[in-house]
């Protein structure tokens, strides 16, 4: 069997608090080489140690998929964004958010230090939005903030560009990309949960909407929202599937272990309504 690493092991370089309940952690080393440039806003796995401080063990890549270690203890595995990569610098960043101890990847960066090693793999994902519409609505939370501001600084100059983002409290609000046809929206829940906020709904339903419009739509974040919302566009708005970025980050009261399979399933459900 060739095999041959399938994840790369990078280290912690530097950490900033962006707000009391984000971390941007900038991850870098040798590994990071040929990593694609301009990726920012691509999904990326990220693989946690067991323990804050060990370096994650890795699989390789072997012909019929990942080929672990024997008795190795296996990394959690989660999804997130690249925030910045700078391909000759060698370093990535990505924006965490710290939703407590109780996840595993958001425990890792509350403790995380300079130094510590983390896995990576990817990039990879869909496309973030539709080059060729006349208006570009961004609609998120703070798990999607670096989407956001990925495709914030894409954009053309002449993009019309609606953002709407949803926060736990105000303390969470954070600068955007400048861009001259950008207007944002910041919503807080007031520490109200985030499953059943219905806020970014209603500021979606709210936004003028002329029927001349091709409208791009890259949405993500909390999944009872992300659904409402896709489906709101979808049949509300006549915004077709192939307009939309519509990606549940995340699903209030479950963990990813359980909630896995429940993403790909919306998705699916998504894929043969447009059948
Ligand atoms: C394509 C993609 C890109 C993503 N990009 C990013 C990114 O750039 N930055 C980012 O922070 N997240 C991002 N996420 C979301 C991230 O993968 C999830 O939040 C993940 O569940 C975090 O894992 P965990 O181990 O911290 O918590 P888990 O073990 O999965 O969950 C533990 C508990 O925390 C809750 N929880 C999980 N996420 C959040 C949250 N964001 N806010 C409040 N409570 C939460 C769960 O409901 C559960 O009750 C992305 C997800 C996807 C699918």
């Amino acid at each position: 069997m060739s095999a041959r690493p399938r994840a790369r092991l990078l280290q912690v370089l530097r950490i900033v608090e962006r707000t009391p309940q984000m971390r941007r952690i900038t991850l870098g080393g040798a590994d990071l080489a040929g990593f694609t440039a301009g990726s920012e806003g691509a999904h990326i796995k990220l693989l946690f140690p067991p323990l804050a401080g060990e370096a994650p063990v890795l699989p390789m890549l072997g012909e019929r998929g990942p080929v672990w270690p024997e008795g190795a203890v296996r990394p959690v595995v989660r999804t997130y964004s690249v925030a910045r990569i700078d391909a000759q610098a060698q370093e990535l960043d990505v924006d965490i958010v710290l939703h407590g101890d109780e996840g595993p990847a958001s425990r890792w960066a509350l403790t995380a230090r300079v130094g510590d090693s983390l896995g990576l793999a990817g990039p990879g994902g869909p496309e973030l939005f539709r080059a060729d519409a006349d208006r570009h609505l961004l609609i998120g939370d703070p798990s999607s903030y670096a989407l956001l501001c990925a495709v914030i600084a894409k954009l053309p100059g002449h993009a019309r560009i609606d953002a709407l983002l949803e926060v736990p409290d105000a303390e969470e609000v954070q600068p955007l990309p400048q861009h001259p046809g950008l207007t944002a929206r910041w919503i807080s829940r007031d520490g109200a949960p985030a499953g059943p906020s219905l806020r970014l709904l209603e500021a979606v339903r709210g936004l003028p909407w002329p029927s001349s419009d091709r409208v791009s739509a890259t949405l993500a974040g909390e999944s009872a929202q992300v659904v409402a919302i896709r489906d709101f566009l979808l049949r509300e708005r006549a915004v077709a599937k192939s307009m939309m970025y519509a990606v549940p980050y995340w699903k209030d009261r479950w963990d990813e272990e359980r909630y896995h399979d429940e993403r790909h399933r919306i998705m699916d459900e998504f894929d043969e309504a447009q059948a």
